[in-house]
Order: C-alpha cells, then sequence, then structure tokens
C-alpha cells in the first residue's frame, strides 16, 4: 500500500463564503425552505444560464423528476435516454411511469448519438434527455431539430455540465429545461442539491407548484394536484450560492486540471484521451480516458492505481445491461457497451495539484506496462 495520501476520484472545492452565509442561515433561524439564500441562488443560477427562471431542489434526481412531472410525462408515455448515463436519468422517467427508451453514444462525446433518434420516436414518444456526459455538452442542434419535428420535449440532463457551452450557449439554456445536480462530486456542490432552469414562465409555474407539494400560490393550503416536497433548504442554497459566486474558479482549475493531464499523458499507448467537439467547451466534470483493446483490463488498472492510492471510477454501466432495465434493450449499442467496458474517470476536482496528477500519471503509466 502507498504511504502517500490517498487521492480521491472527486473533492469538494469550498473557498468561497459559504460557511459565512451558513453561518448567517445559523444566526437568523432562517435554516429551512425558505430565505434569502434560496432567492438569490435560483436568480444568480437563472442569469449565469442565460435563462428566464431557475427553481432549487433538494436533489438532482428529484429535480429531474419534477421536470418530466411539470411537462406532464406519464403512464405509457416513452422518453429517449441514452444508456450511457447515471441511473437516475433514467430512473426519474420510470418514477413518472413512463417507459425509458435507451439510445447508444457518439463514440468521440460519449453522449447521444442524433443520427439514431429518428428509429427509436414511436407515437408514445414525448421526450429526448441529452446528457451532457462527464462535462461535454451533447450536439443539440441535431437533437432540437428532431424534437421540433415530432413534437417533442427536450430536457437536458446537465447534472454534469454545470457551465458547459454548445456554440457559445450555455447548457440549461439548449432545450424546454435543464437540470443541475449539486451532488458533493459534483462541478459545484450544495452537499445534497439540484437545480430546473427554464425560459418558459408556465413551465416555471409548474415546476414551483409541484416542488411545494402542488399548494396553490394564491391559497394557502388548497391543493389543486398532487405535488411533492422536493424544496431546498436556505442553507443548502447558502453552500450553493458561495459557490456560484466563484464559478469560474471551479470551472478554471478544472480546465487547468484537464490541460495538464493532457500534456503528461499525451503519447502514452494504450489510452486514448477525451477529445471536445470544435462547438463545445467541455467542463471536464470528470477527465475519462479509454483504454484501448490491447491494455489489460479496466478493473485491474483500477486495482493498480487503488494500490497506489488512487481512487479513479469505472465509467457507467450502459443501463441496458442492469437488472431493472436489462429487458429493455434495444439494439447492440456498441460504442456504449464499449465506453462502459474500457471508460476510467481519472481524479477531477479543483483542489488537485500538479504533483498529484503526476503521481496519478506515474501510476496509471506503470499499470499500463
Ligand atoms: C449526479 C447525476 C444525477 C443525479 O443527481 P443527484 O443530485 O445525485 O440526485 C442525474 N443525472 C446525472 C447524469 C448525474 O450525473
Amino acid at each position: 500500500m502507498s504511504k502517500l495520501p490517498r487521492i480521491p476520484v472527486a473533492a469538494p472545492s469550498l473557498i468561497g463564503r459559504e460557511a459565512e452565509y451558513v453561518q448567517e442561515c445559523m444566526t437568523s433561524t432562517w435554516i429551512s425552505s425558505i430565505g434569502r439564500f434560496i432567492d438569490e441562488f435560483e436568480r444568480s443560477f437563472a442569469d449565469f444560464c442565460g435563462v428566464k427562471h431557475a427553481v432549487a431542489c433538494n436533489n438532482g434526481t428529484t429535480a429531474l423528476h419534477l421536470a418530466l412531472v411539470a411537462l406532464g410525462v406519464g403512464p405509457g408515455d416513452e422518453v429517449i435516454v441514452p444508456t450511457l448515463t447515471y441511473i437516475a436519468s433514467a430512473n426519474t422517467v420510470t418514477y413518472c411511469g413512463a417507459t425509458p427508451v435507451f439510445i447508444d453514444s457518439d463514440p468521440s462525446t460519449f453522449n447521444l448519438d442524433p443520427a439514431q433518434l429518428e428509429a427509436l420516436i414511436t407515437p408514445r414518444t414525448r421526450a429526448i434527455m441529452p446528457v451532457h456526459l462527464y462535462g461535454h455538452p451533447a450536439d443539440m442542434d441535431p437533437i432540437r431539430e428532431v424534437a421540433r419535428r415530432h413534437g417533442l420535449w427536450v430536457v437536458e440532463d446537465a447534472a454534469e455540465a454545470v457551465g458547459a457551452r454548445y456554440k457559445g450557449q450555455r447548457t440549461g439554456s439548449l432545450g424546454d429545461c435543464g437540470v443541475f445536480s449539486f451532488f458533493g462530486n459534483k462541478i459545484i456542490t450544495t452537499g445534497e442539491g439540484g437545480m430546473v432552469t427554464t425560459d418558459d414562465d408556465e413551465l416555471a409555474k409548474r415546476l414551483r407548484l409541484y416542488r411545494g407539494q402542488g399548494m396553490d400560490p394564491e391559497r394557502r393550503y388548497w391543493f389543486p394536484v398532487i405535488g411533492y416536497n422536493y424544496r431546498m433548504t436556505n442553507i443548502a442554497a447558502a453552500i450553493g450560492l458561495g459557490q456560484l459566486e466563484r464559478i469560474e474558479d471551479h470551472l478554471g482549475a478544472r480546465k487547468q486540471v484537464a490541460a495538464t493531464y493532457a500534456q503528461r499523458l499525451a503519447g502514452l499507448a494504450g489510452l486514448c484521451l477525451p477529445t471536445s467537439a470544435p462547438w463545445a467547451e467541455h467542463v471536464y466534470w470528470m477527465y475519462t480516458v479509454l483504454l484501448d483493446s490491447t491494455s489489460r483490463s479496466r478493473d485491474e488498472i483500477m486495482s493498480t492505481l487503488e494500490r497506489a492510492g488512487i481512487e479513479t471510477r469505472p465509467a457507467f454501466y450502459p443501463l441496458h445491461t442492469l437488472p431493472p432495465y436489462a429487458g429493455l434493450a434495444k439494439g447492440d449499442y456498441p460504442h456504449a457497451l464499449r465506453i462502459g467496458d474500457r471508460g476510467l474517470n481519472l481524479p477531477t476536482y479543483s483542489a488537485l495539484r500538479d504533483e498529484d496528477i503526476d503521481r496519478v500519471v506515474a501510476a496509471l503509466t506503470q499499470a499500463l506496462g
């Protein structure tokens, strides 16, 4: 075992006024789901994404569920979701009584391949959910074009891609609504938290209605619909505002980490480094390499790195290979399977130092033999 301190795969960076703002919640006793930090976090987040509305939630999964509920996705409906994503993307469709329809990935961006959309659309399809995987935006123009032609909603799962840009526009502003996560390992965090962004005034009203147990905003304790309690606390929003005020530092540091990896790993045999499409600004939630077929298995390489005190993560197992969704495969998904089998997430967080990256690179070089 390594004597050096362990390098985690992710770590939050609380470099701003988070503690001061949380203390203000304590002193003022505004610790529940009303307070100035909720309003300011929502307002600043909407401005950051370039949209009119942002609705804060208690995590990214509830935010995604809320978005689908507010759009009216229900039993019998289908939503097209990449098979290569975090399970929450598909689970929230299932929570609605709808069915996720899996789509394969583009081999270079790891995001859903728009060329395969048309073949998966049925009379039951209601929405497409592109996921900006690992911080690289999906190719939105062809996705929106297909959605427009078939009258489908576009729900961005931007949980991993706060700040990323597609043709100059931020994620969260690229579909009918966008969904973010502020879990502890995400680009900015509130501990647990999420957000839905939209430009649609009516949708924003429905998001707020369903988030707050369905209570009529004009008539207290009158419930026109069955809603949920998906509210964020003022304490979480206080952390979020502190994080968001330093967003450029968080994004800049990740970009620097990615550039250092790219430089030090260049030319290493057995490895394929992440690329960024010409229209994309990648925010590197996770710096993800693909091990090629000549190297040892991904899991052996992960164990070797673990013994050197370096935590890594496997790329997501394609959802159609997991027990709850095994019956839903529609085809072979060769690209998702290859990425799922050979993809490795290296430690990626803003406080990662050059000497940490050197250790990761040295251990990986050795593991690849
Ligand atoms: C993290 C994540 C979510 C869920 O967010 P939580 O805050 O963990 O509930 C959803 N989709 C994707 C792609 C994610 O990475």
